[in-house]
C-alpha cells in the first residue's frame, strides 16, 4: 500500500506550508485539494455555471484537467495547460470555491482526481477531508487547528505582503463565522477524523509543527 500523510484543518493554520514542506522533505507527491474546489470554480465562472447548476459541476469536476508542476518553493497550478496559480488565490475564486465545495455534487465529482494522487512512493495529501472522506485508510491523520485571533494575524501579515491593509478584529470575526458555517454544513462538514492527531499551532513556528509531524512519519 502506498503511505499517505492527511493534513486537514481550517484556513489559516499553516496546512499548505506545512503539506508542502512535509512532502519535500520526505520526497513524495503532493495533493493540495483546495486548488482542486478552486480550479472548479474559475472553470465554472469562465463557463457561466452557477453553484445551484450540480449535475453541471459534477461533470466538469470530473473531467477537470488539472496538472501541478514543481515550480520554485510554491508549485505551478496548470488548467488545460495555462498557468493559473495566481488566478485561483483571488479572494473572488476562494469565495466561488467554498460556495462549491458545499454542493454534493461538485464533492462527488472530484473524488477520483484527488484518489489518483496517491502514487509511488507516497502522498502528502492538504484539505479538509481528506482524512475523514478521501483517504480513511491513511496511516497517519494530522489536524491542525490555532485559535481564531492567531489566525486572524496570520491572514493580516499575508493581506500586508499584498498590499491590502485589513482590520485584524473584523478577520477574526469573520473566521470564527466561517469555522461555524464550515462544520455545520451538511456534505463533509470539517472535522477531525477519529484517529486524527490534532495539533494546536497557535504558538508553534511552521518549522516546529514540520519536526512534530516528521517525528510522527517516524514512528
Ligand atoms: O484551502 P483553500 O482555501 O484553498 O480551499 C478553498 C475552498 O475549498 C475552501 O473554502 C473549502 O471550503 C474548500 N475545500 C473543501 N475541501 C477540501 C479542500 C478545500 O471543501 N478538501
Amino acid at each position: 500500500d502506498i503511505p499517505v500523510v492527511t493534513i486537514d484543518g481550517p484556513s489559516g493554520v499553516g496546512k499548505g506550508t506545512t503539506a508542502s514542506l512535509l512532502a519535500q522533505a520526505l520526497d513524495w507527491h503532493l495533493l493540495d485539494s483546495g486548488a482542486l474546489y478552486r480550479l472548479l470554480a474559475l472553470s465554472a465562472m469562465r463557463a457561466g455555471v452557477a453553484p445551484e447548476e450540480e449535475a453541471r459541476l459534477e461533470t466538469m469536476a470530473q473531467s477537470l484537467a488539472v496538472r501541478f508542476e514543481a515550480g520554485e518553493g510554491e508549485q505551478r497550478v496548470l488548467l488545460a495547460g495555462e498557468d493559473v496559480s495566481r488566478e485561483i488565490r483571488t479572494e473572488d475564486c476562494g469565495t466561488m470555491a467554498s460556495r462549491i465545495a458545499a454542493v454534493p455534487g461538485a464533492r462527488r465529482g472530484l473524488v477520483k482526481l484527488q484518489k489518483d494522487f496517491r502514487q509511488a512512493p507516497g502522498l502528502v495529501a492538504d484539505g479538509r477531508d481528506m482524512g475523514t472522506t478521501i483517504f480513511p485508510d491513511a496511516p497517519l491523520k494530522i489536524f491542525l487547528t490555532a485559535s481564531p485571533a492567531e489566525r486572524a494575524l496570520r491572514r493580516h501579515k499575508q493581506l500586508k505582503e499584498k498590499g491590502i491593509d485589513a482590520n485584524v478584529g473584523e478577520l477574526e470575526v469573520a473566521i470564527a463565522e466561517r469555522d461555524r458555517r464550515d462544520a455545520e454544513r451538511s456534505t463533509s462538514p470539517l472535522k477531525p477524523a477519529d484517529d486524527a492527531v490534532r495539533i494546536d499551532t497557535t504558538e508553534l513556528s511552521i518549522n516546529q509543527v514540520l519536526d512534530r509531524v516528521l517525528s510522527l512519519v517516524k514512528e
